[in-house]
């Protein structure tokens, strides 16, 4: 496998992470999408590498899909450079409506018709957050999302920590379709569907897994584990909702 174009920047410190999340507008530099990685601007033709300084320069965030791109000779290095030099996200034409941008922990359609409010982790399972949803951290961007879920084997992975896309080596996918964020891994039946219903309101639309021996099945009226089904048992105004 060739050398990465652009490399990730898993051990980036926090305050580079912040002021690279605010020059590009809490998104994917090209897409907007509020699911990335922060990775090193690419080296152009000249060879030029862009030295990282204190505050993330020559660092940007893309999410999966857009990286991809990036990686398949898609989009070239001076493409890159150009979405971040003028990230979508500070663009004034550019629809948030569609994405988690918000300044509040969201409400959540989950379990059940009551809708659950204030309660960041809706989904535990013995004390673990399966997703978590937070406000943004500097009180200006996107929701903070973070998620774990089983593989086939049935092994906890975390998959994303506030927004960070963690899993880079494809065993895991991301799409973004329209008003969904959907996550699954590369083999095996777990899916993980967000639907943005409209500012600050997210949908589980579709929440499938296996963690240990456990099956566990969400959707916006109901959640199942191993099969028997629970309706409205996510509570509002606790940390977490409902610990299976
Ligand atoms: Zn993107």
């Amino acid at each position: 496998m060739p050398a990465p174009l652009m490399r990730a920047l898993p051990d980036l410190p926090a305050e580079a992470r912040a002021d690279v999340r605010a020059r590009s507008g809490s998104g994917c530099v090209r897409c907007g999408v509020t699911i990335y990685s922060y990775f090193a601007l690419p080296t152009l033709g000249d060879n030029r590498v862009s030295p990282l300084g204190a505050h993330g320069e020559g660092a940007t965030i893309l999410c999966p899909a857009c990286h991809l791109l990036v990686e398949e000779g898609r989009l070239s290095p001076s493409q890159v450079h150009g979405f971040a030099a003028s990230p979508i996200a500070r663009q004034r034409h550019f629809a948030r409506d569609r994405l988690p941008f918000s300044n509040e922990t969201p409400e959540l359609l989950v379990g059940g018709p009551r809708l659950v409010r204030d309660t960041p982790v809706p989904i535990a399972i013995a004390g673990t957050p399966l997703l978590m949803f937070t406000p943004p951290r500097s009180g200006v961007g996107a929701i903070r999302i973070s998620v774990r879920l089983g593989d086939a084997d049935g092994v906890l992975y975390r998959i994303v920590d506030a927004n960070e896309w963690l899993i880079t080596d494809g065993r895991w996918r991301f799409v973004q379709r329209g008003d969904r964020y959907v996550i699954a891994p590369a083999r095996g039946d777990t899916l993980l569907v967000l639907r943005i219903v409209k500012r600050n309101r997210i949908a589980v639309e579709h929440l499938r897994t296996r963690v240990l021996d456990q099956k566990i099945e969400a959707t916006p009226d109901w959640i199942e584990v191993d099969g028997k089904r629970m309706v409205d048992q996510v509570a509002s105004g606790t940390l977490v909702g409902l610990d299976i």
